[in-house]
């Protein structure tokens, strides 16, 4: 995420970082060379001009000239920018209003609404333990509505069931009433995109819109187009009054345009990130965080976030219980552990909060523990009960049929049996001491 941005920025911030003095001429060369940073990045030239006039103002004066340390507070100057440019404070979602509170999603196809809608959809009810309905009204695609109750009946939420030919306002009316009916507390409606901002789109979302009175109406837009993500969100604010920007497939923008041109661009808040198809990869959209990490200094509040919230403390407890029991460990507690290391993160997710982390990530480009890991995870799931209980079953023919379930070569098996045996005795070894209590700290 924004890792050429932020190689580009850090290079210019550590070169005036040390320096005892700041001269008139290189904070002009500094800005000049953000300018040119920002430029590349494909932020809107708009928001660079006021972020370069602001950055010059303030470092000329005597904040910075006068301070001991001026390399520092030019750094401190360029976050306080980026803060703002991305839109000061962080704006939550208002679930305040009469249940159900409705949330309307627009963008255009492809721009990741319904993997939004799943997501948000997961977030609301594990985070907010709230109660979610949601339905699609995209009467012109079967496989948009079937994709929605897929990924919702997935995440475990209430799907409203509609189908093409009918009409998208009377779904939502009809939608609307069935979450009033359950007492739900929340309905995300999924609207129907088209390929480039249309008039015909644009008249059935307002009409929606009046239909359903939407407390919340997101703008889903994706970050690889840069600048133009701002644009078409403009487009959409003109006629729809928008509450808030989900900002998508972050994960794979490495310039960061759009995140720093939709607030000024839109007047509108990026209320969320979209960072991977997965429907846990949706962060909320904290500016001072982003501008943190745009700079190099890392993320550490979110990745303490994340990370305490999927490290699922019960889980743990278990665990560390078993390893300590006469039963002992086997494939079923392996294939556990493998679960608990993969709902994590990715190391490539937790090294772009760790300050200095971005240079790192370009490193670590071909490690892929998160294939090895599913693949392990293929593999137990294709065995009987039985076979997971007590692995000194698996002989050959049980191998090849392993194998086929689980689509590998046997010799995958048996890596993974040999995996499994290395750390059984690594378990007993340390059954009662080292690794059991520390997975009991973890969960306790
Ligand atoms: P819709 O047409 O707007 O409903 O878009 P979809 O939800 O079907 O998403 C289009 C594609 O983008 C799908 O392949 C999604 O998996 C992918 N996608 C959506 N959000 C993200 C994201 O945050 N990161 C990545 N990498 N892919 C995403």
């Amino acid at each position: 995420m924004f890792e050429s941005l932020t190689q580009r920025l850090t290079r210019t911030l550590d070169s005036i970082r040390g320096q005892g003095r700041l001269t008139e001429d290189q904070i002009n060369t500094a800005a000049r060379e953000l300018r040119m940073a920002l430029l590349e990045a494909d932020v809107a030239l708009p928001v660079i001009k006021s972020f370069i006039d602001k950055l010059k103002a303030r470092a000329l004066g005597a904040e910075i000239t006068q301070s001991l340390t001026p390399g520092q507070a030019f750094l401190r100057v360029v976050q306080h920018e980026l803060t703002e440019a991305l839109g000061g404070t962080s704006e939550p979602l208002n679930l305040r209003a009469q249940p159900p509170v409705v949330i309307l999603m627009a963008g255009l196809q492809g721009s990741g609404k319904t993997t939004t809608t799943a997501k948000l959809a997961r977030r609301l009810k594990e985070d907010d333990k709230k109660s979610v309905v949601v339905v699609s009204c995209d009467v012109y695609r079967p496989a948009a509505i079937e994709q929605l109750r897929i990924v919702a009946t997935g995440v475990g939420v209430d799907v409203f069931p509609s189908a093409v030919g009918q009409d998208p306002i009377q779904i939502a009316k009809d939608a609307l009433a069935y979450a009033r009916k359950q007492f739900a507390d929340v309905l995300i409606v999924d609207t129907a995109g088209r390929t480039t901002v249309d008039q015909e789109m644009m008249a059935e979302i307002a009409a929606l819109h009046a239909a359903v009175q939407p407390t919340e109406t997101l703008f889903v837009v994706d970050s690889m187009t840069g600048q133009d993500a701002a644009n078409t969100a403009k487009a959409f604010a003109d006629v729809l009054p928008l509450t808030g920007v989900v900002l998508t497939k972050v994960d794979g923008d490495s310039r960061g345009g759009a995140a720093l041109s939709v607030r000024t661009v839109t007047g509108r808040p990026i209320k969320f990130l979209g960072v991977g198809e997965k429907t846990d990869k949706l962060e909320v959209f904290h500016p001072d965080r982003i501008a943190n990490r745009i700079i190099g200094q890392g993320d550490v509040l979110t990745l303490i976030e994340e990370t305490t919230k999927k490290v699922d403390a019960e889980q743990a407890q278990k665990l560390a219980k078993k390893l300590t029991s006469k039963k002992g460990f086997d494939l079923a507690d392996f294939r556990e552990q493998m679960q608990q290391m993969q709902s994590m993160g990715s190391l490539e997710s937790i090294l772009e909060k760790l300050p200095g982390g971005a240079q790192m990530q370009a490193q670590l480009k071909n490690v892929n523990a998160e294939k090895e890991i599913r693949r392990t995870v293929a593999i137990i799931n294709s065995m009987t009960p039985q076979e997971r209980k007590f692995p000194d079953l698996i002989k050959a023919s049980r191998k090849r049929r392993i194998a086929t379930g689980s689509g590998v070569e046997v010799q995958e098996v048996n890596k993974m049996l040999r995996q499994f045996e290395t750390s059984r005795d690594l378990m007993k070894k340390m059954a009662g001491g080292g690794m059991a209590k520390m997975l009991r700290r973890l969960g306790g």
